[in-house]
């Protein structure tokens, strides 16, 4: 039988947690897998479209060492993408350090890991800890426009059975995915996906693969709301782990990555300066307060709509006015939506906004603002930018409208390598959970990760900044009820 793999600390992960109440809707996963086939226009992603026209299916291609095991667009990039990679390391040292951890324990030995993910320098770098880790791993991307085919050329080089390239046609796409799973003489027990079209795949081709696997791993919000249909219609044959709602990833995805990248957006697109400008946010949950939180700290004067009054007593808690859409609309330069809800700024709001207002959205999808209201014959669109438009109206007044109203920081920012870091760490724990869980710990559900592992991917996290925690003292421990390694707080704390 095999070892339960412990990492530092040494009781049993008994506590995990069920999930049956709620999807992980409000959260939104790095991947923007709505649809594998939705155009991502990333910034992330360095990769030349100009190479040369030929297939990859086409091409036949060996790597240093005589493999022809994948199929990128270029082998010959393999040095340029180890680069990336190794840039990417550099701000991924919780994956590096479960490297050194687990060097002679293998937590992964035997592990035949299926993945379907965006192939970027920061996802390589999660494959190659996998495989570190003692797995081996055949991998397609979950997005036809992702991938980073220096990075996945330097992953074919390196001995992964990659099989993707930018550009992928939606043949392809299923193609490559089915190269991962369809391969004589070897059989994935773990899937580790990305918005559920490599586990739908499996399901409707290979379902007996499933009596192998030992669990599914999916990070986005999709994926996970594809399982649950699947759990309750009672199909789902194996456990599965919901990393996109682990507390650490959320925090993460929607405060702190917004609270990154709203500027860097606004900037990059419109080089507006925010002193003295007035902002009107719109919805004070996680992402909103990440927003609001980078604006105050450049000087803008910022106001909030809410409908939560919750939300909104925290709002004015932190020295924000609350006030309603159309209270402000003549007067701000900025509106920003990050409700999650539909047609927050309607065709009336923008009739009214100033000359020059700038209008983005930062939450879920581009049913925020009723970008669609504003294709009237009236109207005049001129694009002046990569992802900005000026809508004229017939008195010459402009509204800057940026990336359709779609996504703002994952339209015109790149994510920063560190966010990405926390989910990685939150997919190599979560594998290396299910892998190793004793019969019975999971049964065919959906789980997220145990508490403790959470806290774990926040600790693997924090030598990076020098942090030292404070350990409970015996006495303490007992009076606080909790057990010195943690968890150390209960499951619904988030
Ligand atoms: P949240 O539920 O914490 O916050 C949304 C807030 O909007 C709530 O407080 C709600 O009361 C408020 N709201 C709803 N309708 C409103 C309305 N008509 N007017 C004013 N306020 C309204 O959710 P969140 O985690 O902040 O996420 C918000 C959205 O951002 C979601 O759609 C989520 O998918 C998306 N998201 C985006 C990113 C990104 O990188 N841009 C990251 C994570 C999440």
């Amino acid at each position: 039988p095999k070892k339960e793999w412990q990492i530092q600390f040494a009781d049993d992960m008994q506590e995990f947690t069920k999930f049956p109440t709620k999807t992980g809707r409000r959260s939104l996963s790095r991947s923007i897998s709505q649809s594998s086939t939705d155009s991502y226009s990333s910034a992330a992603s360095y990769t030349d479209s100009s190479d040369d026209e030929v297939s990859p299916r086409e091409k036949q291609q060996t790597n240093s060492k005589g493999s022809s095991n994948f199929c990128v667009k270029n082998i010959k990039q393999a040095e340029f993408g180890r680069r990336e990679i190794e840039i990417a390391e550099q701000d991924m040292s919780a994956l590096i350090s479960l490297r050194k951890r687990a060097q002679g324990e293998k937590p992964l030995a035997g592990a035949k890991i299926v993945g379907c993910t965006h192939i970027t320098a920061q996802t390589a770098v999660l494959i190659e800890t996998l495989c570190a880790l003692g797995a081996q791993c055949r991998w397609s991307a979950c997005n036809i426009y992702s991938t980073q085919n220096e990075v996945a050329a330097a992953l074919a080089e390196a001995g992964v059975a990659v099989f993707a390239w930018k550009g992928e046609s939606e043949d392809d796409f299923w193609w490559c995915i089915d190269r991962c799973v369809n391969m004589d003489g070897w059989q994935a027990n773990m899937i580790l996906d990305d918005g559920g079209d490599l586990t739908h795949w499996v399901y409707k081709k290979y379902p007996n693969v499933f009596k192998k696997i030992r669990g599914i791993v999916e990070e986005s919000v999709t994926g996970v709301h594809r399982l649950y249909q699947l759990s309750k219609a009672g199909k789902l044959c194996v456990p599965a782990m919901n990393v996109n709602d682990s507390v650490t990833k959320q925090k993460f995805d929607n405060l702190y990555c917004c609270r990154e990248s709203i500027l860097d957006g606004l900037k990059r697109t419109t080089d507006v300066m925010f002193g003295g400008k007035q902002v009107v946010v719109c919805g004070y949950g996680e992402v909103g307060k990440g927003c609001c939180a980078a604006l105050k700290a450049l000087g803008a004067i910022v106001y909030i709509t809410e409908i939560d009054p919750i939300c909104a007593l925290q709002a004015c808690m932190d020295g924000f006015r609350v006030v309603k859409l159309n209270e402000v609309i003549r007067q701000v330069d900025v509106v920003i939506t990050c409700t999650g809800n539909k047609n927050v700024v309607t065709r009336e709001h923008l009739d009214r906004m100033k000359n020059s207002c700038i209008v983005c959205n930062m939450g879920h999808s581009n049913t925020e603002i009723d970008v669609t209201s504003l294709r009237t014959p009236e109207l005049t669109w001129e694009r002046v930018r990569s992802q900005v438009d000026h809508v004229i109206w017939p008195d010459g007044k402009r509204v800057v409208l940026l990336a359709e109203g779609r996504l703002l920081n994952l339209s015109c920012s790149t994510v920063p390598t560190f966010v990405l870091s926390i989910t990685a760490t939150t997919q190599a724990l979560a594998l290396i959970e299910l892998y190793n869980a004793p019969e019975g710990r999971y049964k065919q559900d959906v789980y997220l990760l145990p508490k403790k592992m959470d806290e774990y991917v926040a600790s693997l996290h924090l030598p990076s900044f020098d942090a030292h925690l404070t350990e409970l003292t015996d006495d303490q421990a007992k009076y606080l009820g909790l057990n010195k390694n943690g968890p150390f707080k209960p499951n619904y704390y988030r």
